[in-house]
C-alpha cells in the first residue's frame, strides 16, 4: 500500500464518518503557572484535535517545551507540567493524519533563529503550502516536518525585517488559505487571524494576564474574561505594555467557517459573534419549519446534535427524548483494536435506549451527514432498538464539497451528497422520510450571513492555490503537504 493511500485509509478508520477539526490553540501572557493555565486551556478545547497536543512556557529567554501523542492528560500526565516553568505560555491540540509522524508534526513548532527562539501553533490549511515549500527548498530550506505550518516559520525567519511584529505579516502575506496562529517571540505573546478569519481566536483577560484562545469556552475554564475576538487579519502583540493591535493583513471580505457553529465548536462558546447553542436551536426550529415530520419523539445524534434537536422539539412541540447514548470514552478510538471497530461498529459509541424507542415514529437530528456510513448505521441500530418510523432531520445543507481550510474532509468522491440526490440518500439509509436544511434556512440563522464560508455546501470557494476549481473540488488537494493545522 503506498503511502498516501495508507493515509488516506488511516485518516477514514479514525475519522469514521465525522467532519474533523484540526486544532485547537491557547495562548496566556503573565500568569504564575503559564503552563498549567495553558494545559487547562487545551482541556477545554479537546475536542478541536486528539491525535496530539504541546505546550510551549517561557519567561522570556529560554524555552521549556513538551508535546505528545495523545489526549491532553496523557501527554501531561505525571509532574509533566512542573518541568514548564514560565508566565508566558502557548499550546496546541492537533488532529492529524499519519501515524508515522504524529510525533514529529506536533505543535508548537519551537525554532531558533537569528533573531532568537519562536514557537508557533497554527489552526487552518495553507492552500498554497506545497508551491511555498517547493520554492523555499529550491533555495536550500531544509523541513523537519511534513506540516504546513512550518512553511511559515521559514518564511518568518527569511524575512528582511528584525521586528517580529513586522516579520510575521511579511510572511503571511505569502500565505493564502486559514491560519489563526498563537506564536511566542521576543517575550511577547502573539495571536494573528488571516484576512478571511476562517477559524476563531478570542482574546480574554485574567487579573492582569491577557489570554488567547479559539473558543471561549477556554476562557471559561481558566477564569478569564472575554474580552473580543481577534478580527481578521489582524495582529495582536502582548508584552508587559499591554495587548497591541495592528492591522497586519491586506483585508479580504470576511469567510468564517459557518461550520464552526453547525458542528466543530463547543456549544457553551461564543464564536464569531454568536452564540453556538443559540444557532443550533435556531437551525433546529429552522429545520422543523422546513421540513415537519409526523412522529411521536424528537432524538438527537449525541453531542454535536443536542442543541439543534432541542431547537426541533421546541417548534414542532414534539416531545425531546433521550433515544441515544453516547459512550464517552471511546475518545481515543485511533488506537483500538482493529477487531473491535470490526466487531463493533458504530455500537462502539452509540447505544439506543430501547424502551424510549420502542414502536415510536422518531425523529433524528443530526448536524451534518458525510459519507452516509455512520447514519445508516444507526438507522438500523434504532430500528432494531424498535422504532417503527425513522425520519431523519439534517441540521445543515448536504455536503457536497471538501473543505481546504483546515476541516479534514474526504476527497468529495466520498461525500454521499456530492453524487446522490436526498432521494436516493434517503433510500441509502433507509428512512422513511430525510430533510435537510436549505442554505437560505442556515444563512437565515446566523446574524451576518455574508461573512461567512459555505464552500463545502456550495463549492464557491474564496482561496485556491491555482488550480481550476473542478481538478481542486474533485481531489484531495497536494498542498495539504500533511495533516493540516
Ligand atoms: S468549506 Fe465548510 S468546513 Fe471548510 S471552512 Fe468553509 S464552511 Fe468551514
Amino acid at each position: 500500500m503506498n503511502e498516501s493511500r495508507e493515509r488516506t485509509d488511516a485518516r477514514i478508520e479514525r475519522n469514521g464518518d465525522r467532519l474533523r477539526e484540526e486544532c485547537g490553540v491557547f495562548g496566556i501572557w503573565g500568569a504564575e503557572n503559564a503552563a498549567r493555565l495553558t494545559y487547562a486551556g487545551l482541556y477545554a478545547l479537546q475536542h478541536r484535535g486528539q491525535e496530539s497536543a504541546g505546550i510551549v512556557a517561557t519567561d522570556g529567554i529560554e524555552f521549556h517545551h513538551h508535546k505528545g501523542v495523545g489526549l491532553v492528560p496523557d501527554v501531561f500526565s505525571g509532574n509533566v507540567l512542573d518541568t514548564l516553568p514560565g508566565s508566558i505560555a502557548i499550546g496546541h491540540n492537533r488532529y492529524s493524519t499519519q501515524g508515522s509522524s504524529l510525533l514529529r508534526n506536533a505543535q508548537p513548532l519551537v525554532v531558533d533563529f537569528r533573531e532568537g527562539m519562536l514557537a508557533l501553533g497554527h489552526n487552518g490549511n495553507l492552500v498554497n503550502a506545497l508551491a511555498l515549500r517547493n520554492e523555499l527548498e529550491s533555495q536550500g530550506s531544509i523541513f523537519q516536518t511534513t506540516s504546513d505550518t512550518e512553511v511559515i516559520l521559514h518564511l518568518i525567519a527569511r524575512s528582511k525585517s528584525t521586528e517580529i511584529e513586522r516579520m510575521i505579516p511579511e510572511a503571511l502575506a505569502r500565505c493564502q488559505g486559514a491560519f489563526t496562529l498563537v506564536i511566542l517571540a521576543d517575550g511577547k505573546l502573539i495571536g494573528v487571524r488571516d484576512p478571511r478569519g476562517f477559524r476563531p481566536l478570542c482574546l480574554g483577560r485574567r487579573g492582569e494576564a491577557h489570554v488567547l484562545a479559539s473558543e471561549t469556552c477556554a476562557l471559561d475554564m481558566v477564569g478569564a474574561e472575554f474580552v473580543r475576538e481577534i478580527r481578521p487579519g489582524e495582529l495582536v502583540m502582548i508584552d508587559g505594555s499591554g495587548v497591541k493591535s495592528y492591522s497586519a493583513l491586506t483585508p479580504k471580505p470576511s469567510r468564517a467557517c459557518v461550520f464552526e457553529l453547525i458542528y466543530f465548536s463547543r456549544p457553551d462558546s461564543e464564536v464569531f459573534g454568536e452564540s453556538v447553542d443559540q444557532i443550533r436551536r435556531r437551525l433546529g426550529r429552522t429545520l422543523a419549519k422546513e421540513h415537519p415530520a409526523p412522529a411521536d419523539i424528537v432524538i438527537s445524534v449525541p453531542d454535536s446534535s443536542n442543541s439543534a434537536a432541542l431547537g426541533y422539539s421546541e417548534e414542532s412541540r414534539i416531545p425531546f427524548e433521550l433515544g441515544l447514548i453516547r459512550n464517552h470514552y471511546v475518545g481515543r478510538t485511533f488506537i483500538a483494536p482493529q477487531q473491535m471497530k470490526r466487531d463493533f461498529g458504530v455500537n462502539l459509541k452509540f447505544n439506543p435506549v430501547r424502551r424510549i424507542l420502542e414502536g415510536k415514529r422518531v425523529v433524528v437530528v443530526d448536524d451534518s451527514i458525510v459519507r452516509g456510513t455512520t447514519s445508516r448505521s444507526l438507522v438500523a441500530m434504532l430500528r432494531s432498538a424498535g422504532a417503527r418510523e425513522i425520519h431523519m432531520r439534517v441540521s445543515s445543507p448536504p455536503i457536497g464539497w471538501s473543505c481546504y481550510y483546515g476541516i479534514d474532509t474526504p476527497n468529495r468522491k466520498e461525500l454521499i451528497a456530492s453524487s446522490h440526490t436526498v432521494e436516493e440518500i434517503r433510500k441509502y439509509l433507509h428512512v422513511d422520510s430525510l430533510g435537510y436544511l436549505s442554505m437560505e434556512g442556515l444563512r437565515s440563522c446566523v446574524s451576518r450571513p455574508d461573512d461567512h464560508c459555505y464552500a463545502c455546501f456550495d463549492g464557491k470557494y474564496s482561496e485556491w492555490y491555482g488550480e481550476p476549481l473542478g481538478k481542486l473540488a474533485m481531489e484531495r488537494p497536494q498542498t495539504r503537504i500533511e495533516g493540516r493545522r
